[in-house]
């Protein structure tokens, strides 16, 4: 595996915290890093909310990359409450590929740390409505 992948497992965790901020308010069950084209690690964690107003953690940390001024993304690991790496839901995939149309195939998604599992978003989103 690459070290990269390390450097972005260990920027997630360190944003990993679950934790009540308010009555209706909860967050940090959940945490991404993202890498830009340019080489930066963005995080985001998950913001869970009443009326659906909170947010992925992958989403979060794409938002932090554009507020940051980037706009492309090379890889994207997600960690779960357990210390395990998922996939992004249909929403973070949507938003990817509506950031990269046409170069989004190659964003790498790492599935299993354990394993070093990674798949690129193109097989995550066959037949998708953006080429
Ligand atoms: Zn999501």
């Amino acid at each position: 595996m690459e070290n990269i992948w390390t450097e972005m497992y260990e920027a997630a965790e360190a944003v990993l915290n679950a934790r009540r901020v308010s009555e209706y308010v909860t967050c940090g069950e959940v945490s991404a890093a993202v890498l830009s084209k340019s080489g930066k690690i963005y995080t985001g964690i998950c913001i869970d909310t009443c009326s659906t107003l909170g947010i992925c953690a992958e989403r979060n940390a794409i938002f932090n990359m554009l507020t940051n001024g980037e706009h492309e993304i090379d890889k994207v690991l997600c960690l779960l409450p357990d210390g395990s790496s998922g996939a992004p839901c249909g929403a973070c995939r949507e938003l990817m590929v509506q950031l990269m149309a046409g170069k989004y195939h190659d964003i790498e998604i790492m599935l299993d740390y354990s394993t070093g599992r990674v798949v690129k978003l193109g097989e995550l989103t066959p037949e998708w409505w953006i080429k």
